[in-house]
């Protein structure tokens, strides 16, 4: 059974592609074999594992539009057990194609390309920020959300909406989505703002936010422009820890036993 996770907040900027790009690495490096979509026209997720999306002969763009299997599009990583759907600029025209079709099926294209897509554990969807027809596709093909939330100001501006887009999705188009959990990132231990907008988010989101929280980590900002997962290019840094924590946290809420504990060497 492959389990899908999209990862997903119509907010920019708070730490979606890093999230998905690191649990991903973690994954993998486990022993779950791994495939990251990334259907966010700014190609984060593909340049982040190393890909130029510029060169691709085949992208989600092909898939979406039924031009290629999945298959087909799926790139391996310099990592093994690690595999990528690319993205590409020109995602962002596939909207226009999509919107002039009726809703229900409009919002079906995802789910429909990764049923076609066996023999991984887990599929983590990096979703655009937006709540646009690409990220509820994401929401349609997954069976639970992660939303990960910044530790700044006005982290909660958003949600509300986000909360409900998850709702309507629920009811009408995918009965099976859960809202898997909420995770701060780029949190600050020397800031009293961080630690108020965690107390505010767990009041707002009960039991649903990880225990682990991710802090501000310049190693993880510089890893992308390595082409590399900055579990990977800084294994032993506070940020790659945090990652291997909220791995550990997703795999044994899902009945996976993990190889990792807090303390060993990454
Ligand atoms: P977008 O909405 O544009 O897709 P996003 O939600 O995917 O953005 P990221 O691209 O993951 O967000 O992160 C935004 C920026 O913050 C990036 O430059 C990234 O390297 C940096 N960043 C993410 N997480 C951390 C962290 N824990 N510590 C330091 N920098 C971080
Ligand atoms: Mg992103």
């Amino acid at each position: 059974m492959t389990l899908r996770y999209a990862f997903t907040n119509q907010k920019g900027g708070v730490g979606k592609t890093t999230t998905v790009v690191n649990l991903a690495s973690v994954m993998a490096d486990w022993g779950h074999r791994t495939l990251v979509v990334d259907i966010d026209p700014q190609c984060n997720a593909t340049t982040s594992l190393g890909l130029d999306s510029r060169s691709l002969d085949r992208s989600i763009y092909d898939v979406l539009l039924g031009q290629a299997s999945p298959l087909e599009a799926v790139c391996t990583t310099r990592w093994p057990g690690l595999d990528i759907l690319p993205s590409v600029a020109g995602l962002a025209g596939v909207t226009v194609v999509l919107n002039a079709e009726p809703a229900r099926q409009r919002a079906a294209h995802l789910d429909s390309v990764l049923s076609l897509i066996d023999g991984y554990d887990y599929i983590l969807i990096d979703s655009p920020p937006s709540l646009g027809v690409l990220t509820v596709n994401a929401l349609v093909a997954c069976h639970g959300v992660v939303v990960p939330v910044q530790c700044e100001y006005l982290a909660l501006e958003g949600l509300t909406q986000l909360t409900r887009t998850i709702s309507l999705v629920q009811r009408g188009l995918n009965r099976g989505l859960s809202l898997r959990g909420v995770v701060m990132t780029m949190f600050d231990r020397r800031t009293t703002l961080s630690n108020q907008v965690v107390d505010e988010v767990r009041r707002y989101f009960p039991k649903r936010v990880f225990s682990t929280v991710i802090p501000r980590s310049v190693r993880l900002s510089e890893a992308p422009s390595y082409g590399e997962p900055g579990v990977l290019y800084a294994p032993r840094s506070q940020g790659a820890l945090g990652y291997l924590a909220l791995a550990r946290e997703l795999l044994l809420g899902d009945g996976y036993s993990v190889v990792w504990e807090p303390g060993m060497a990454a």
